[in-house]
């Protein structure tokens, strides 16, 4: 971008992600104008984290002549359970205990408005607002990644929750006759079965418990995206492999139309890149496991990519100053 000033009002959205910090200018309305990154130094308990992105923004500001005065507002999304006040209570991933984010952002950046949401949820939000979602009154989205990231959208809002687990659908339990436990310590949970981790793992049992064929089998080591391009290309092991995590991904999704019954489901994440041939099978899934009134709900890519997070934030401390 050859950008050299920002003019009119000004949110910024920060992404803080385990090993870098995504950091978007954008637009009150929702554009966005310029974005970078910065490494997260999770060193010391993640000491340093919130007071790199400060002077990450003060630089931005001095580099594109923003007026403090027009900045509206900060926006974190972080990966662990934050509540709606912006407290973040615990982050594996950046070493944080419990930490007030928002208020800390504020005493750091002279009073600006602050608010910080779950990594998941306001990628919910920026999908909602600018992507896949936009113009739907409510949203549940799905990042299918490592984990099972996922965000409520109802009523234009992000499902905080009492604990700040809203919409954690990845960790319900409802996957049977696994023995290995889940990152939170649990055996069962929804994501062992339809995270990237979990299409891995399920191809590795099936390769190690049968002699099919397979083109997976030449492969000393493969990525989800791998068991997907197989599966496309005819590879019945792969197939089957898919078709388990899908039918359980689409369980997922059928229970939680039980409790929020969302007009749509936005699925993202490096698989869902497949497009249709995998949103196929989650679609036909949950149309068998739905209740009746809640089946024809659209299942649709996401828009955003890796740009969800920091628009989301940046709605969210937009949604903050209307609250
Ligand atoms: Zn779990």
């Amino acid at each position: 971008m050859t950008m050299t000033r920002i003019d009119g009002k000004t949110v910024f959205g920060i992404d803080v992600g385990g090993t870098t910090v995504k950091c978007g200018i954008f637009s009150k309305e929702g554009e966005l104008l310029y974005k970078d990154e910065i490494p997260t130094r999770t060193q010391e308990k993640g000491r340093f984290i919130l007071g790199d992105i400060s002077r990450h923004i003060e630089e931005l500001e001095k580099k594109f002549s923003i007026d403090r005065g027009d900045v509206l507002g900060i926006g974190y999304g972080v990966p662990g359970p934050v509540q709606e006040d912006g407290v973040v209570n615990g982050c594996v991933n950046l070493g944080w205990g419990k930490v007030a984010v928002a208020e800390e952002s504020r005493k750091l950046n002279g009073g600006i408005a602050s608010a910080a949401g779950n990594d998941a949820n306001v990628a919910a939000l920026g999908e909602f607002w600018k992507g896949a979602g936009k113009g739907s009154g409510s949203m549940l989205m799905i990042t299918v990644g490592t984990g099972l990231g996922c965000g409520v959208i109802v009523n234009g809002r992000v499902v905080f929750g009492a604990h700040g687990a809203g919409g954690e659908l990845g960790h319900i339990p409802l996957v049977t006759g696994l023995t290995e436990p889940c990152n939170c310590g649990k055996t069962g949970c929804l994501e062992q079965a339809a995270s990237a981790t979990g299409i891995i793992r399920a191809a590795q049992r099936k390769l190690r418990q049968s002699d099919a064929p397979s083109t997976l089998r030449s492969l000393d080591h493969f990525m989800a995206r791998d068991v997907v391009d197989a599966a496309r290309n005819g590879d019945a092991l792969a197939d089957e492999v898919l078709n388990y995590s899908c039918r359980y991904l689409a369980q997922g999704l059928a229970v939680a139309a039980g409790v929020v019954d969302p007009e749509m489901y936005v699925i993202g994440g490096g698989v869902s890149k497949a497009g249709d041939f995998y949103l196929d099978k989650i679609r036909a899934a949950y149309r068998e496991l739905a209740f009746y009134a809640s089946r024809d709900a659209k299942i649709v890519q996401a828009a955003l990519g890796n740009d969800a997070g920091m628009y989301g934030a940046a709605r969210l401390v937009l949604d903050s100053l209307e609250a």
